[in-house]
């Protein structure tokens, strides 16, 4: 069985606290690996290597960083196949999946490869009379990421590029369900020239993740999971006097207007909602049928439904992959049960659906004349169920979105342009997509939701991830000639 250790200061460092967990291949079910789980001392030496390479490596030139970055990404590309192949392994995403994840991550590092841009900072000459001022944006010390299991290359590229480049070294804390993607990504790091200690990796779990927000050594946190631990994460890293920007779940939206392109909005909701089998922040979980398209959109979906093959992310064939753990699996077959009892109309009831693997899969399932008063709507379900909600008009349509405590993502589906538009007002959530199902930013915007989707004042990645992992300082600077210089005890005013 394949252990998957550390890897502090450029070397593989095993555990010694005795604690691991369990990696499956979740297609089979079976387990294939064990990974060493960090204990406080583990983590410490981490962070204590960071700490030592950030004296050299926030004084490194951009030249050299920007070389480092692009060295690193050449690398991603070159490794591409690999690195897809482990998440299909350990997470079970089919493959075109897997491979769409790294292909996204590398936008990251790219955008990363131009910070040197993005951060020239700002120069104000004779700001007052013989005085310039000027800002620059300098590096925080040693960051942290903690991330889920969902997106375990993505994420990960999320932050470590941009707290890189701009001269920050980083503690990855990935999640401890599929590490071995990004202990690969942290390899090619090393393999790409940056210093011992640039980046460093730990596995692990709470305890990991509890010394992380209390070292004193650990200026900043990027964090991206469910609700409940991104509240925990920020509101413990803040009262530790740490910057936070913590990224929680999602329940979107997609509204479907009576004069939408029917087979656009069925086939869109369909790849939304079931592809990665639902695991997915951005993942559409609740269509709002608008008036008299309600009919026709549940029954184009279904018939879509029908089509789906479920299998082995490896199998070329495999649209849908199986779900990450087996408790997860039984958890999402429990909210369908739940669904129906609750009075919603179980349409296709993935339950039902034979699997030959013996891994962690489920059919897709379709709930219809769901009530914002259910558990199935309520609660952030992470797996193949698409509800639908059937309501009369937008305005209904809109306040619903606003009364729901999460706001990551919200489409609308429709031709009218003046409705788009005014959606994209309305539309409670911080990622809005018009006539897009999954409107995931390009890497030089920035990605990140509102409410309970995510806390903290910056969204991560492209410019907001720059301003996250920098602080600024501005500079006001005069040259006068001494022999003027007298006292003067009122406020400096400018003119
Ligand atoms: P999770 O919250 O269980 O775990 C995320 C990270 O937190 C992992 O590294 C894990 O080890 C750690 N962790 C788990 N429990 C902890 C605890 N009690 N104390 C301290 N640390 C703990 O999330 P997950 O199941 O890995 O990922 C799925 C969730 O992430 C979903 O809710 C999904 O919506 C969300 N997500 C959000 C975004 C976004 O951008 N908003 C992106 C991807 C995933």
């Amino acid at each position: 069985m394949r252990k998957i250790t550390h890897l502090i200061d450029s070397k593989s460092v095993e555990s010694t606290s005795g604690n691991v967990g369990p990696v499956f291949n979740p297609a089979t079910g079976e387990q294939t690996g064990e990974v060493d789980l960090a204990s406080v001392e583990e983590v410490d030496l981490a962070v204590e290597s960071s700490k030592k390479a950030f004296e050299e490596w926030g004084n490194v030139s951009i030249a050299r960083r920007v070389k480092l970055l692009h060295d690193f990404r050449n690398l991603v590309i070159q490794n591409e196949a690999e690195i897809a192949s482990r998440l299909t392994q350990e997470h079970g995403k089919v493959a075109d999946d897997a491979r769409g994840e790294v292909a996204r991550g590398i936008e990251n590092i790219e955008f990363a490869c131009g910070f040197a841009d993005s951060l020239k900072g700002t120069y104000s000459e004779q700001a007052s009379t013989g005085v310039d001022v000027y800002t620059v944006r300098q590096p925080l010390g040693v960051c942290a990421g903690i991330t889920p299991f969902n997106f375990p290359a993505m994420v990960p590229l999320w932050m470590v590029p941009n707290a890189v480049a701009c001269g920050n070294t980083f503690v990855l804390k990935p999640s401890e369900r599929d590490p071995s993607a990004p202990r690969f990504l942290i390899e090619l790091i090393q393999e790409a020239g940056f210093p011992q200690g640039v980046v460093n990796l730990v596995n692990g779990d709470k305890i990991a993740v509890d010394r992380l927000l209390e070292h004193p050594d650990i200026s900043a946190i990027s964090f991206v999971g469910s609700t409940p631990i991104a509240k925990y994460v920020y509101s413990t890293g803040t009262s530790q006097g740490k910057r936070v920007q913590a990224l929680g779940g999602a329940k979107n939206h997609m509204l479907v207007l009576p004069d939408a392109d029917l087979d656009l909005a069925a086939d869109s909701a369909v790849s939304a909602a079931y592809g990665s089998a639902g695991e997915r922040c951005m993942a559409i979980s609740v269509v709002v049928a608008i008036g008299e398209i309600a009919d026709p959109l549940v029954d184009a979906i279904k018939l879509r439904m029908e089509k789906l093959v479920i299998g082995p992310g490896e199998d070329p064939n495999s649209e849908m992959g199986p779900l990450i753990t087996q408790e997860h699996r039984d958890k999402v077959a429990g909210y369908v049960g739940i669904g129906a009892e609750e009075g919603a109309h179980l349409i296709v009831d993935g339950r039902e659906q034979v699997f030959e693997n013996e891994g962690f899969f489920i059919g897709v399932s379709l709930l219809d004349h769901v009530t914002t008063d259910m558990s199935v709507y309520k609660e952030e379900i992470f797996g193949p169920v698409l509800t639908v909600v059937r309501v009369d008009n937008y305005n209904q349509a809109v306040e619903m979105i606003s009364s729901n405590p999460y706001g990551n993502g919200a489409a609308i589906f429709t031709r009218d342009g003046g409705t788009a538009r005014q959606f994209q007002q309305d539309a409670e959530a911080g990622m809005v997509g018009i006539n897009v199902p999954i409107p995931v930013p390009v890497g030089y915007h920035s990605f990140g939701g509102w409410n309970d989707s995510l806390f903290g004042d910056t969204t991560m990645y492209g410019p907001e991830g720059l301003n996250f992992f920098t602080r600024p300082k501005v500079i006001t600077s005069r040259w006068p000639d001494p022999t003027t210089s007298q006292v003067d005890l009122g406020f400096p005013q400018n003119n």
